[in-house]
């Protein structure tokens, strides 16, 4: 029987939500059309007076906010309340380029807070449960957020932090983990060093884990399930949205229900604006229904995904997001075809390499470059060149396959690619060097 954190809202009927949003949508434009000066202009650029929405399907008037309106208006820019209210800053991990902060009143960080309690329960997590939260903590939100969700649902939390791998295992081995909370690269990284001691999947007390803030394949989901000996969740969120929670997996593992009373979600054609009907591919765009410190509103999140409404086993009624392919900025352009991290995954566990691989592309004699640094396991390794050159060219073919276009594989040593504890970085393009 699934449990719920709060059944009136993750089980509410469709008319009930859209009740709820048109409330909240009216309120909060008003709220923004007030305090936030730069907002407000943008409003007044399109026409868009606050009269003018009456619920929900209004959004559709709104103008968009990007990540350069939030450098733009970096710091305060944004903020929809007194500094004197908010009582915390936190800042994105700056993985595209410079970092914006968001801040949170005390309310923000209790809805904050009850989204990742959402998140736990939904893996089963209870005032039984040992919560180790291997997430970094600091300005990056992972570890706040998801701290704060196990506090909630009363679990005794365990704030590591990310690296340390050796006490990450002392930790979980001598105080009984049985939810582990980090990135998946750091996830697959803390199985390979138990393997490594020799302990076996069954040795842990682990049973779930709650693994996001990058994107992840099903590949890697089945090979971090085996190694730890649990089920693994997805867990999505962006710092200027509020951070991990925005949505969360259930047991059916099929996509993440979005947290839809406080986020509203939209996809939108990247390149037009225009909202896209559910279960087409676009970019993730997200309305804060409720936050009053930081109030986005339509903030467009360079995520691509689908949404589905399709009735989940759970008896979630919230949305469902599919796993985000990536940022439109993730995807790699080369000699005019579209390449996503995520096919180069999937092609590399499939033929039972390791996730550990690094993505370099360059630009030689004005042609694109796609080279792939793949780590053997330690029972793949082999002195003979023949051997190596034969697995090279054999997944050459493969990726040709998958993506359309043929990269240069290269074998390299089992341990030769640095390991992740946070934030993974696969893709090195030099290309914007020559540019
Ligand atoms: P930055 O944008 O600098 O990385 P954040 O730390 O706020 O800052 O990260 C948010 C981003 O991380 C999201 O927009 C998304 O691209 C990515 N992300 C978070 N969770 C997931 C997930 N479960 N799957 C794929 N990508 C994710
Ligand atoms: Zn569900």
């Amino acid at each position: 029987m699934a449990e719920y954190y709060q059944p009136e809202i993750e089980t509410a009927s469709r008319e009930e939500m859209i009740r709820i949003q048109n409330e909240k949508i009216v309120k909060q434009v008003k709220h923004v059309y007030e305090n936030v000066p730069y907002y407000r202009n943008l409003m007044d650029e399109k026409g868009v007076k606050p009269e003018d929405i009456k619920g929900i399907d209004d959004i559709k008037k709104l103008p968009f906010l990007t990540k350069n309106d939030l450098r733009e208006a970096y710091p305060y820019g944004l903020l929809g309340t007194d500094l004197k209210d908010c009582v915390r800053i936190q800042s994105t991990s700056g993985t595209t380029g410079k970092r914006v902060v968001a801040f949170y009143t005390q309310h923000e960080i209790g809805l904050w807070g009850a989204c990742c309690a959402r998140a736990k329960v939904a893996v089963g997590g209870s005032n039984e449960d040992v919560c180790q939260v291997c997430y970094g903590y600091g300005l990056f939100t992972g570890g706040a957020g998801l701290h704060g969700g196990s506090h909630k649902v009363g679990c005794l939390t365990l704030p590591m932090s990310s690296g340390n791998t050796e006490r990450q295992i002392q930790f979980m081995m001598d105080l009984n983990s049985t939810i582990l909370c980090c990135t998946p690269s750091y996830a697959a990284y803390i199985g390979e060093t138990l393997a490594e001691r020799g302990y076996k999947p069954e040795d842990n007390k682990l049973k779930a884990g709650i693994f996001g803030a990058e994107p992840w394949t099903e590949e890697m989901r089945r090979s971090i399930e085996k190694s730890l000996g649990i089920k693994a969740y997805d867990i999505y969120g962006l710092t200027e949205i509020s951070g991990p929670g925005v949505s969360f997996e259930c047991e059916a593992q099929t996509g993440m229900h979005i947290n839809e009373d406080h986020f509203y979600a939209e996809i939108i054609n990247p390149e037009t604006g225009e909202v896209l009907p559910e279960g087409e591919k676009g970019e993730l765009v997200f309305t804060s229904l409720d936050k009053e410190g930081f109030p986005l509103l339509r903030y467009r999140t360079r995520d691509i995904c689908v949404l589905s409404r399709e009735k989940c086993s759970c008896g979630r009624t919230l949305v469902k997001m599919a796993k985000p392919m990536g940022r439109s900025d993730d995807m790699m352009i080369i000699r005019g075809v579209n390449v996503f991290p995520s096919q180069i995954e999937t092609v590399l566990l499939n033929e039972g390499y390791s996730p550990n691989y690094q993505i370099l592309v360059d630009r030689v004699n004005n042609t694109d470059t796609l080279d792939i640094n793949v780590e053997l396991n330690p029972d793949q390794f082999s002195d003979k060149v023949s051997e190596i050159q034969g697995r090279e060219k054999a997944l050459e073919a493969a990726m040709r396959t998958m993506l359309g276009i043929g990269p240069k594989v290269h074998l390299v040593a089992p341990k030769s690619i640095a390991r992740s504890e946070g934030k993974a970085v696969r893709i090195i393009d030099n290309r914007k060097l020559h540019d």
